[in-house]
Parts: structure tokens; C-alpha cells; sequence
């Protein structure tokens, strides 16, 4: 089976940097594909009880794609979620564009 840790840190990297990258004017070309990734997850994802857990989430919490910030935020809140879940300490979302974006200021 796979390492569950070592696969979430580079899912997160990859789904944190490709919201951070999303268009602020997606077209409905980008829209759809991004939630068909997002959908994909829990029927993907190769952690059972990872992917159970996130697809009811996603029921609950239907994905943001209308453009990068709101989906950043959303996905910030879903990665909480799971923080929450493991005892980790949340994520200030107000620092998503700084973690995955642009690098501290300096
Ligand atoms: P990670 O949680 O992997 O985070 C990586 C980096 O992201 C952090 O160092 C931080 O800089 C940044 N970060 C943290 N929180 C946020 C946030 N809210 N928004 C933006 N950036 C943030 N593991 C389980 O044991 N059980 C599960 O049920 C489970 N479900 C998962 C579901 C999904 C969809 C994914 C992708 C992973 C899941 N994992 C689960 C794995 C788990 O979330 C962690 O990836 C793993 O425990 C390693 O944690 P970490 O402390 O290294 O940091």
C-alpha cells in the first residue's frame, strides 16, 4: 500500500499549486476539468479511507471553481478539514497565496 503521509504531502503540494495557478477568469473549459479532477479524488484516491472521507466532504462542501481564490479557499478548508481530523493545527487561509504562490514577503 502506499505511504499515506508521503502521498498527501505531494497531493496537497500538487492541489494547493494548481489552485494557486488557477485562471482568476476560468473558462467553462477549465471549470469543468477542474471539478472532474476534484471528483475524480474520491473514486481515485489510493488511500481508502482518505478518499471515503473526502467524498463526503465534497457532498457536503460542493468544490469552488469560479475562480482561483474562491477555489484556494475552498481547498484550504477541505485540507483542514483533514487537519482537524488528524490533530494537526489548522492552516490560516488568509496565508494560501503566500504558502503556495508568491513565497513570504521579505
Ligand atoms: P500536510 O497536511 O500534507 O500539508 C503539507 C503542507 O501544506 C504543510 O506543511 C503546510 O505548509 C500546508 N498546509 C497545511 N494545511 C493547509 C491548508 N489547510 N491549506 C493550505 N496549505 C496547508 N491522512 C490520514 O492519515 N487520514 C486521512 O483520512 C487522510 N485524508 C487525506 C485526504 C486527502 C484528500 C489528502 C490529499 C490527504 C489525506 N491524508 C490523510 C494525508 C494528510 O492530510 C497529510 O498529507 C499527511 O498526514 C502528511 O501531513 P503533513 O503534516 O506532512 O502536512
Amino acid at each position: 500500500p502506499p505511504d499515506v503521509e508521503q502521498l498527501g504531502r505531494a497531493t496537497w503540494t500538487f492541489l494547493h499549486t494548481t489552485a494557486a495557478y488557477y485562471p482568476d477568469k476560468p473558462t467553462p473549459k477549465q471549470r469543468a476539468n477542474m471539478l472532474s479532477l476534484l471528483h475524480a479524488l474520491p473514486i481515485l484516491y489510493p488511500c481508502t479511507w482518505c478518499a471515503q472521507d473526502l467524498g463526503e466532504s465534497l457532498a457536503v462542501h460542493p468544490p469552488d471553481v469560479r475562480n482561483r481564490t474562491a477555489l484556494s479557499l475552498w481547498l484550504c478548508q477541505r485540507h483542514n478539514e483533514v487537519n482537524e481530523k488528524l490533530g494537526k493545527e489548522t492552516f490560516d487561509c488568509s496565508k494560501v497565496d503566500e504558502r503556495w504562490r508568491d513565497g513570504p514577503a521579505d
